[in-house]
């Protein structure tokens, strides 16, 4: 870990009201490396994922109280994720950091074609002309492995399996070559087959872009199999953080040795749309 972090999120308490949804949280991302967000149901996992896109106050009543999220940028300068401006967010969003979403039938428009929704997503990021962008589309379908991806480019998103559908989600999430790409569950909906695809699959693209990944799941099999580095979240706090290494040969905090005793199977959670509390969770804290 002699690198130096590409995102740094320190000292973050974001609040919904009276409910502190993320207490005086901190840890850090490197270049490269798959850091597992885990944690039970409720944790503040995708609240942390949100503020890092800082889409988390969108809508809603959230506050960022206090802290930062230290980003390095492709210019190589450093910027404050929490104080930049809307507009230098727009500029980052989808173009320096992307986010894959749990269901991609909602993050995806009934009304257009996928090919449409990519294309259209690399012209806005990238000033590409109608032409270039479809070429930059049909090549990044082939590279999440699309199968006749020119035919899938004129599909409507509901024309597609979840699996697909994940897929498209993917190759727009990486067309722009982001330094990070954060996915929030993104296996949960699928079956197994498909969930261990994806996986292979995010972790090919990873080493292919070097981009640094944050895997936000519950599941430790897939921690296991995917993660470098390990953060391990309790009631919208940081409970511990290490290498995937040290984390399961000694794990520290109580809770960490309750999720990794309910190690679930991978597919564990096909059918189901949300993860289910640990046992041993209600036990006193650290
Ligand atoms: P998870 O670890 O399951 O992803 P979340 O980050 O979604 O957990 O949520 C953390 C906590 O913040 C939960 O208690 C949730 O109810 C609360 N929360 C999340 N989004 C909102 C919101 N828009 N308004 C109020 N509370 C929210
Ligand atoms: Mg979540």
């Amino acid at each position: 870990m002699a690198d130096k972090p590409l995102l740094s999120i320190r000292n973050l308490t974001v609040r919904f009201g009276t409910f502190t949804a993320l207490k005086d949280l901190s840890f850090d991302l490197y270049p490269g490396k798959t850091t597992a967000v885990v944690g039970e149901s409720g944790s503040g996992k995708s609240v942390t994922a949100l503020s890092v896109m800082r889409l988390v106050t969108l809508g809603t009543r959230a506050e960022i109280d206090s802290g930062e999220i230290l980003f390095q940028r492709k210019d190589g300068s450093e910027i404050d994720l929490i104080k930049a401006s809307e507009r230098e967010m727009r500029d980052i969003r989808g173009n320096e950091i992307s986010m894959v979403f749990q269901e991609p039938l909602t993050s995806l428009n009934p009304v257009y074609t996928t090919g449409n929704q990519v294309i259209e997503a690399i012209q806005l990021h990238q000033g590409l002309s109608k032409q270039e962008a479809y070429s930059k589309a049909l090549e990044m379908y082939e590279m999440v492995r699309i199968p006749r991806a020119e035919k899938v480019l004129s599909d409507y998103p509901h024309q597609l399996s979840g699996g697909m559908r994940q897929r498209v989600m993917i190759a727009m999430a990486l067309s722009c070559d982001p330094k990070l790409l954060i996915a929030d569950e993104p296996t949960t909906a699928l079956d197994v087959t498909i969930q261990a695809q994806m996986l292979g699959l995010m972790k090919d693209l990873q080493d292919q872009t070097g981009a640094s990944v944050m895997l936000i799941t519950h599941d430790m099999g897939v921690v296991a199999e995917v993660a470098d580095d390990i953060v391990v979240m309790k009631r919208s706090r940081v409970v511990e953080t290490g290498t995937v290494y040290d984390i399961f040969e000694k794990p520290t905090a109580k809770y960490t040795q309750a999720l990794l005793a309910s190690i679930p199977r991978l597919g564990s959670m096909t059918g189901k749309t949300e993860p289910e509390l640990f046992d041993l969770v209600q036990e006193e804290d650290e």
